[in-house]
């Protein structure tokens, strides 16, 4: 090997440091190589990062005094983990010094990497073969008393967690999120930008109130009587890069939703938005797909690809919402012919109904954890959560006997009781919840039902759903227009800009709620992660359905209206919500875990206490005036 050679092999070996996979039994080094993380810096390695290989080196490490066991020995944590340093009995001065200072002070420690003795090392310790007998120590910063101690974060309230979010920053699995979250945003860039020829684009935060959708944050301005509003989405700047020929646009753009207290929702989000020009449907599945593989943290259970589809249909009438948990089964079933004229009236008056319906889910050998009282606390609380007060849901027990203990048996002919029986393949042990009632919202009860029984199941260390594994799932087919929410006529049921199925636009004048549109989620394990659509590319079209169906002031989009006229390439695009994508790969169940400065349940900030009043003074050049508050 040439001198210059064995140059650069050895600056490449200083610039990197070495990362443990795991203890090795054998206290051997096992680690590989991760990328630099201590260039440009005062230290000579990380506190992760030394191992037997090490010892007789001169090191310098920085971090966070961790704790002081006994005068002698004391550990230095980074975000790469720890180390031990010691000092001698001969080093009184630096003894002192380290009872002295509080835990969580930042020091710079000199010394040299030592072997421990055989009865010291500690196997389930990265660095637990070597410490640091120690030369200088620079206090860099004393800390005070903390308000909680930052390895026992778990046991805060998320309130106190807020106010201090930079010492909770500093617990291992906050590390952990926002360093996976970072990774992961940056394989998606690559993938995108340097492999595919996206171009990142930013759009402006300050715009115009968007008809339709999502409730808006409005920004006054100096202009008397003016506001911008803060965009729930940079859907209309995406489409417009595609008139102007950007051909494939990304951002990883913040999203403002003023939608009040909602448990795990964020008023400022984060999310990948795409847009592409030239494409249909299955050209971004796949680049999707593609790009989430590609991104995806190696050390998680690898996801597999195609995802499978399913319709909007299909996944109302299997698991009673849009967007599935596929990690179990106990899917919905149509046991409606079974009980025609069953001789219950409850069930016979249904089903004289318009589209009245009878459906049911069978959960298997789990009664005697399902008491009778436990069934009818979970029924109320579906019925509830859907504001559901007509659908009738009635339980049976599939006794041991094969007999039937139900409200509803003795009202029910053998021939009924059989059928049944067939359509659900029963056996003793079972218990079925049927629902009665209008289409749709029996599939929805019994879907809520659904997820409410594993969630009280696996509260009892039942396992239901698979673990570890990631079911992605994409939807497709949905209405493109819902009857609107405690009103007349019609709402998107995405977003204005979607296209119409080809199937259906015969529809669209005579039958609108009959069309579907080209809309796609992307859900995973029952949330969903992501969303988009072919769009309308032709402003007569767009018009039509702003105007005539969904009544509203298209003033407000004549720019969009306008740019249609002048040339505007067929395309469609999604948004992923990377919230809440990295909580499910981190494994937690709040979005705030993987946020490094979230907002509260409130949409307030603990920590800087925001949102602020500010002075009538600074409210005059707004033209504004607050009201003084009504006393409730
Ligand atoms: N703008 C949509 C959203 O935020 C996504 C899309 O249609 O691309 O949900």
């Amino acid at each position: 090997m040439s001198f210059l050679a064995l140059r650069r092999l050895f600056s490449q070996v200083k610039r990197h440091h070495l990362e443990f996979l795991a203890p090795s039994n054998q206290h051997g080094c096992k680690y590989r190589m991760i990328s630099d993380a201590v260039s440009f810096t005062q230290r000579s390695h990380t506190c992760g990062s030394l191992c037997k290989d090490n010892v007789g080196q001169k090191v310098k490490l920085c971090g966070w005094l961790q704790y002081n066991r006994g005068t002698q020995f004391s550990v230095l944590r980074d975000w790469t983990g720890i180390t031990q340093i010691f000092t001698t009995s001969k080093q009184k001065e630096f003894q002192d010094l380290m009872k002295s200072i509080k835990h969580e002070s930042v020091l710079c420690v000199v010394g040299k990497v030592k072997s421990r003795p055989d009865k010291d090392i500690n196997p389930n310790m990265a660095t637990g073969e070597i410490e640091v007998e120690v030369e200088e120590i620079e206090v860099l910063s004393q800390a005070e008393p903390l308000p909680f101690p930052v390895s026992e974060f778990y046991k805060i309230s998320e309130r106190i967690r807020m106010e201090y979010r930079y010492l909770d920053i500093r617990s291992k699995q906050m590390q952990r999120n926002l360093r996976i979250r970072s990774k992961m945003i940056m394989k998606m860039r690559e993938f995108l930008a340097n492999k595919h020829e996206f171009v990142d684009v930013e759009t402006p935060t300050l715009f115009r109130r968007t008809p339709g959708g999502a409730k808006e944050f409005v920004v006054p301005t100096q202009h008397h009587g003016k506001f911008y509003s803060l965009p729930q989405s940079p859907q209309q700047f995406k489409q417009l890069l595609m008139v102007g020929g950007i051909d494939r646009y990304f951002q990883i753009a913040r999203c403002y939703r003023d939608e009040g207290a909602k448990p795990d929702r964020q008023p400022e989000f984060t999310q990948l938005d795409i847009e592409m020009s030239f494409v249909e449907r299955e050209g971004v599945i796949q680049l999707i797909e593609e790009m989430l593989q590609y991104s995806w943290p190696e050390d998680c259970t690898q996801i597999v690809t195609p995802f499978p589809h399913i319709t909007y249909e299909q996944a109302m009438r299997l698991y009673g919402t849009d967007k599935p948990d596929t990690r179990f089964n106990m899917k919905i079933q149509d046991i409606t012919s079974s009980c025609k004229d069953c001789g219950v009236t409850l069930i016979d008056d249904k089903l004289q109904k318009d589209n009245g319906n009878v459906v049911a889910i069978k959960v298997s050998d789990t009664q005697r954890i399902l008491s009778k009282k436990c069934v009818e606390d979970l029924k109320t609380d579906a019925l509830k959560a859907l504001g559901d007060i007509k659908t009738v849901v009635i339980p049976i027990r599939v006794l041991d006997d094969g007999s039937w203990q139900s409200p509803i048996s003795k009202h029910l002919s053998d021939h009924v009781r059989i059928n049944i029986s067939n359509d659900l393949d029963l056996q003793p042990g079972d218990l079925v919840l049927i629902a009665a009632g209008q289409n749709y919202s029996t599939y929805e009860v019994l879907g809520k039902l659904r997820l409410f029984i594993a969630d009280y199941l696996e509260s009892k260390d039942i396992q239901v759903r698979e673990k570890d594994v990631f079911n992605f799932l994409w939807v497709t087919d949905f209405p493109l227009f819902l009857p609107k929410e405690g009103g007349e006529g019609l709402e998107s049921a995405h977003h204005p800009f979607t296209d119409v199925h080809p199937d259906d636009r015969h529809f669209l004048d005579t039958h609108p709620e009959k069309v579907r549109g080209l809309h796609y989620d992307l859900v995973l394990n029952g949330s969903e992660v992501g969303g988009g659509s072919i769009r309308i590319h032709h402003s007569h079209l767009q018009k039509y359905i702003l105007e005539q169906i969904l009544k509203v002031d298209i003033s407000e989009l004549e720019h969009l209206l306008k740019a249609f006229t002048l040339g505007c390439p067929p395309h469609g695009g999604i948004a992923l919500g990377l919230d809440r994508l990295f909580a499910m790969i981190c494994g937690t169940p709040s979005i705030r875990d993987v946020i490094a400065f979230p907002k509260s349940h409130d949409g307030k900030d603990p920590m800087s206490k925001a949102p602020a009043t500010v002075s009538q003074c600074e409210l005059d050049t707004y033209h504004i005036q607050v009201k003084p508050q009504q006393s409730s």
